[in-house]
């Protein structure tokens, strides 16, 4: 078109931009945005909307800012759209911040904005902040659209408040299948396996159409349980009674339990006979069964498969160093760890939430940039004496580089779970639990740490990480160290 000498209007900019944040691709796309640029093409809200979208999803989020600082009279569209760019990239508290300045500069959430910080809410467990969200919408025609509350059920599902995501269930004059999945989803995270199956038989009832997802999640709730038996009936009926094919999902809670109970021999004979082909969970999965019952055999066949399926995961090695180091061979578990850093890609940082009042804080593993800092460290050295005293021997195993002892307990003192543990014990009078999120799965240090932690001070601490609950009570862990 442009060789034919015909120029671009407004509208095909708009139909071509939104096609390369489909692709997604970012060379078309930013050729065009110049080309704009030149031509002098306002950026209306339909266009700037996509331009920000293109932007995010090509992963240039500073050139998504650029373009909404650019833009004049921004309409709720356009807030909405950076907000869910920050929330794509991780940054769920500039998402909250940028929801907020909305706010002031009198722009008026709809219910796709509203649904939106509500869900980055619940990826942050930003229970306090959702509450007044909540609050405010409370009696409106917001409060009553189906989406906003599906939404609501979700978000207290995931900070793990039960009894208020039932509420709004229950209020809901018509329910569809988004909200049966929302509310059975939170009780089977909790492991509150026998409310999610008394919500599936009245899902059933309702009439409502039942799909593998509600499968996947009430046998999610046998898996948090500990249920294998239940799992086994629930994914036979599934096949029979439902005529559904099962998904990776579904599999994968079959044989997370039955690794939990060490039945390694079956968890292998499923891997080679399944219906689907295994995929990396699955072997993963396996993988940490092998070494919670340390066995080293079993642990590298899984590994070679997780190579041949992803030979630049770091996860992989980081499992298998850890079972020849269980097993007591030091020397292999040390040169696994040095290949990590030589063959692995960029390693996701450990980063962690909590909620003080209604702000939330985020920590970075390794980070010493929070202003109480200082505050934070002396707690944790505090804490490091009660607990050693308590039994507590730190787990310098998970840590994955060459250094000294004494460096490495300091290095796992500042992961980021512990931070904010230690952040939450300063910020909150005695006997307020504490919730902390993680974005990756908890190392078996920060677990064991946190028991004696909940024993020392009394506290009931939740963490919520990548793959479930861990509710930590007078030393003990709900996940009973399987996860
Ligand atoms: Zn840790
Ligand atoms: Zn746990």
């Amino acid at each position: 078109m442009e060789l034919e000498g015909l120029r671009g209007d407004r509208s095909t900019f708009t139909s071509v931009i939104e096609a390369c944040a489909c692709l997604p691709d970012l060379t078309l796309g930013q050729l065009l945005h110049y080309r704009m640029i030149t031509l002098g093409c306002e950026l209306d809200t339909v266009l700037g909307t996509n331009l920000i979208n293109m932007y995010s999803r090509c992963d240039v989020p500073d050139k998504a800012i650029e373009v909404f600082d650019a833009m004049h009279n921004k309409s709720v569209v356009v807030w909405t759209a950076m907000i869910a760019a920050h929330s794509q990239q991780g940054q769920g508290l500039e998402a909250l911040e940028l929801f907020k300045r909305m706010d002031i500069e009198g722009v008026r959430a709809d219910k796709v904005a509203f649904s939106l910080v509500l869900d980055v809410c619940a990826n942050l467990a930003a229970l306090a902040q959702a509450r007044i969200l909540h609050a405010t919408v409370a009696g409106t025609e917001l409060e009553q659209d189906m989406v906003v509350k599906n939404t609501l059920v979700n978000m207290y599902g995931k900070c793990g408040k039960l009894n208020e995501a039932r509420q709004v269930f229950e209020k809901m004059a018509s329910k569809d299948m988004v909200s049966w999945t929302s509310i059975i989803a939170a009780y089977a995270q909790q492991g509150s396996a026998s409310a999610a199956f008394e919500l599936f038989h009245a899902m059933q009832q309702a009439g409502e159409a039942i799909d593998t997802v509600i499968f996947v999640k009430v046998m999610s709730g046998c898996n948090h349980a500990g249920l294998l038996k239940d799992a086994r009936n629930w994914f036979v009926s599934m096949l029979q009674d439902y005529g559904l094919s099962p998904v990776n999902e579904n599999y994968a809670c079959i044989l997370d339990l039955l690794g939990r109970l060490g039945q390694l021999q079956d968890v292998e004979d499923l891997l080679e006979n399944m219906t689907l082909e295994p995929d990396f969970i699955a072997w993963m999965s396996f993988l940490n069964a092998c070494k919670v019952h340390k066995d080293m055999k079993r642990g590298v066949r899984a590994a070679q498969r997780l190579v041949q399926l992803n030979r630049r995961n770091s996860a992989s090695y980081v499992l298998l160093s850890d079972i020849h180091a269980v097993c007591g061979k030091f020397d292999a578990a040390a040169k696994l760890r040095r290949r990590i850093g030589r063959d692995c890609g960029k390693k996701v940082p450990g980063l962690s939430w909590i909620e003080i009042k209604d702000k939330v804080h985020k920590f970075a593993s390794g980070s010493r940039t929070h202003p109480r800092n200082d505050e934070i460290f002396a707690e944790l050295q505090r804490l490091g004496v009660l607990m050693r005293e308590a039994g507590y021997v730190p787990d310098t195993e998970v840590v994955l580089m060459d250094v000294e002892e004494e460096e490495k307990e300091q290095v796992l003192c500042y992961h980021s779970e512990k931070q904010a543990m230690a952040f939450g014990l300063i910020s909150t009078p005695s006997g307020t639990p504490l919730r902390v999120v993680k974005n990756l799965r908890v190392c078996t240090d920060c677990h064991t740490a946190t028991k004696f932690i909940s024993k020392i001070t009394g506290r009931q601490i939740t963490v919520r990480d990548a793959n479930r609950f861990h509710e930590f009570k007078d030393g003990f862990c709900s996940c009973k160290d399987y996860w």
